[in-house]
């Protein structure tokens, strides 16, 4: 699902942020990208979303080297193939949970009834249907993670990537957004998770850890 080879990445500025990392995930692993703050985990999870590029080396996501795509390409990919997490939920404010589900198939080419039918099958499946009509405002940190991870599933990705998903929830929520991601996982989706948190990246079954740029173990 996810090969880094020999990856660099060297900020504008100079600044190294990740060194002669290789990796390996195979499809339907759940991972732990952990790691102290400024360790470089953010960079390599915008690398693997190809959201950015390395400086050197190559990272190849199902199947394609990111280097060799065109931005249109590079776009593609991230729309029919991954689904981001993110600590702060990105949710649009002011629109309902099923619309900020429904956008997450925008690059499907479905028509709005259609999204909408898929945005409430995963609302459902995060226990949120009942919620479909909520503006963000309107809900709680740990259900707007929920939404979130709807409009991350709603286009069925093969590979869920999650940054520091718990990282603004109470610990009783958090499990909750873990709980989703494992039974995710259960159904063969690829899940990378960033977490800094001790106990959550003890519960996964494989873990990376990253220091000044590099993997230690
Ligand atoms: P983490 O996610 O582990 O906190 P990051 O990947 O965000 O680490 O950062 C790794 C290093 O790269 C840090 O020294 C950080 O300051 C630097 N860095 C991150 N993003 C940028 C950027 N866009 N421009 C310059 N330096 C950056």
């Amino acid at each position: 699902m996810i090969t880094l080879d020999r990856v660099g990445k060297t900020y504008p500025g100079g600044v190294a942020a990740l060194r002669d990392v290789s990796l390996t995930i195979e499809p339907g692993e759940l991972v732990g990208i952990v790691g102290p703050s400024g360790s470089g985990k953010s960079t390599m999870l915008h690398l693997i979303g190809a959201l950015d590029l390395p400086t050197s080396g190559a990272v190849t996501i199902a199947g394609h080297e990111l280097s060799r795509l065109s931005d249109r390409r590079l776009s593609a990919l991230r729309g029919r193939t991954i689904g981001f997490v993110f600590q702060q939920y990105h949710l649009a404010p002011g629109v309902p949970a099923l619309d900020n589900v429904a956008d997450g198939l925008l690059y499907a080419g479905v028509g709005l009834r259609e999204r909408r039918r898929r945005a409430e099958q995963a609302l459902h499946r995060v226990g949120l249907a009942h919620r479909r009509t909520n503006r963000p405002h309107q809900l709680s940190g740990g259900e707007k993670q929920r939404v979130a991870i709807a409009r991350a599933v709603v286009g069925d990705p093969d590979l869920v990537l999650a940054d520091e998903p718990t990282g603004s929830l109470d610990s009783r929520s958090g499990a909750q957004v873990m709980q989703l991601l494992l039974e995710l996982n259960a159904g063969g989706t690829t899940v990378v998770v960033i977490t800094h948190d001790r106990e959550i990246a003890a519960g996964l079954p494989r873990r990376v850890e990253i220091r000044d740029g590099q993997v230690i173990r």
